[in-house]
């Protein structure tokens, strides 16, 4: 019997807002589809822990044996700049800045966010399609959708008619938002504008003559609108109905809702059967926002290269961090935080290390078979990654209870203590050991050595050497951080 069959996963069902005891289409097949990136610039920390979260939710999933379909999108055609549809995309800006092919923007872009991905241990996708890579399939449902009547061209650019799909179906189900109440809180549109209502969306848009990106259509030369390529990439590749879709909470509201309009309207049947949606990341207890200043970019959390923090964190440690959140509510990302995470972290690892060594004895009070079953009832709680760490602490304290090497556990216990708190810490925490060669008593005096030949180089004044120690040390992958305590150095990796 496969675990999913003897676990009862409830997940937390944005659509209906209940959690709901989950039931695959087609067990053990699975179909998780997931909101990617933009890829014009690099990738926010917010936008990590949304993709950290749904990697919890594919390494669970797998772990219960499922067979995960995980698609997850790159967005690679521009969006334009607000949702009145108007404006610059953000690619063809960015290309213009960097005076770069939309394309080298893409690339580029997309292979820092795929490392990034990579340093935080998160699984990559079964498939990762591309929205350039699916214009003909866009083309396709756009066609649908106006043979549906609902959908209505004007000078070139097409676009969805809510009012009239709002006739027979519930536009704003997700959102829990009433037609009444989303018109009357958008403007009036202006003379020019071609919608003719405000909600209106555009699923096809003509292409000013400066804009780079565009295809040719049955319409005009232009571009796809924003939230189709994910109707058309989830139900390409994971059916018309398919289990899970995740994002965002920003996301809801009006992608995911114009996702389902766009589905019913061309294929009869809404697709998701379960909406997950993760929640926010704060900085110091605000909200990131580049233009305030109060932002964190991933490199610089690992590096430390920042006045928000004392020292640079590993990537498994920033991920363990996250993992004692969980997914559906806010996290606020501070320096203290993130110490004591690192504590708790080498606290579990350690544990760990001493549970590999440690010896069989006779069976004391600590009963493995239902701390295991506790350990599953969190996961099985809409993944609850915080309440399943808490458990995993309570082996932790039963680990270093034990005197000398020998637990209070016969060995076909111990073995399965082992087995689990393997398989939660590894396979489905996705933590890492940070290993001995990145760290270490030996480098910590070699550098050491290193910080204090270059604060001699600068109290000479010799300013070509002591930047040169940094700089080399950079190259080598080790960052050195001047802070009021003297100088730290973190390694990158
Ligand atoms: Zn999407």
């Amino acid at each position: 019997m496969a675990l999913y069959q003897e676990n009862d996963l409830r997940i937390y069902n944005s659509l209906t807002r209940k959690k709901e005891s989950f039931e695959a289409l087609n067990a053990p097949h699975l179909g998780l589809y997931v909101c990617g990136p933009t890829v014009y610039n690099d990738v926010h920390l917010g936008n990590c822990r949304t993709f950290i979260s749904f990697d919890l939710v594919y390494r669970y999933l797998t772990h219960l044996g499922y067979k995960v379909r995980y698609v997850r999108n790159i967005t690679d055609a521009g969006h334009l700049e607000n949702d009145a549809d108007e404006g610059e995309d953000k690619i063809s800006q960015r290309a213009r800045l960097e005076k770069l092919e939309p394309m080298e923007i893409v690339q580029k872009y997309t292979l820092g966010f795929h490392q990034i991905m990579e340093k935080f241990n998160a699984h990559p996708p079964t498939i990762e399609p591309t929205a350039t890579g699916h214009i003909v399939e866009q083309i396709q449902m756009i066609e649908k959708i106006l043979e549906a009547g609902l959908a209505y061209e004007v000078n070139g650019s097409v676009y969805f008619d809510v009012a009239k799909y709002n006739q027979s179906n519930d536009y704003g189900k997700l959102s829990g938002r009433k037609i009444e109440e989303l018109i009357s809180g958008t403007r009036e549109l202006d003379a020019q504008s071609e919608k003719r209502n405000p909600l209106d969306f555009a699923i096809w848009k003509k292409a000013a003559p400066s804009h780079i990106q565009r295809w040719q259509s049955p319409w005009s030369e232009g571009f796809p609108g924003w939230h189709l390529e994910c109707s058309v990439m989830s139900t390409k590749y994971l059916g018309p109905t398919f289990d899970i879709h995740g994002g965002g909470m920003d996301l809801k509201f009006p992608h995911h809702e114009c996702e389902i309009a766009q589905n019913k309207a061309s294929q009869g049947s809404e697709g998701v059967r379960y909406w997950m949606h993760g929640n926010m990341l704060t900085l110091n207890g605000q909200r990131m926002s580049k233009s305030t200043g109060n932002t964190l970019l991933p490199l610089e959390l690992f590096t430390g290269n920042t006045e928000k923090l004392e020292k640079g964190f590993h990537p498994t440690v920033v991920r363990f961090f996250m993992m004692q959140a969980h997914y559906g509510s806010q996290l606020d990302f501070s320096n203290e935080a993130l110490l004591a995470a690192e504590k708790g972290y080498h606290k579990l690892m350690d544990a760990w290390q001493k549970l590999q060594n440690a010896q069989a004895g006779s069976n004391g009070e600590f009963s493995v078979s239902e701390w295991r079953q506790r350990c599953y009832a969190a996961m099985n709680d809409d993944f609850n990654s915080p309440v399943l760490i808490a458990h995993l602490f309570e082996a932790v304290r039963f680990i270093n209870s034990a005197e000398g090497a020998q637990l209070a556990l016969n060995a076909k216990d111990l073995e399965l203590l082992r087995q689990t708190f393997h398989d939660f810490l590894f396979d489905v925490l996705g933590l890492e050991e940070i290993s001995e060669s990145q760290g270490g008593e030996k480098l910590d005096q070699v550098m050491q050595v290193l910080i204090e030949l270059r604060a001699q180089a600068r109290a000479d004044r010799d300013f070509a050497l002591s930047d040169a120690i940094r700089d080399k040390l950079a190259a080598a992958g080790v960052a050195l951080k001047d802070g009021k305590d003297g100088t730290t150095y973190t390694l990158e990796n």
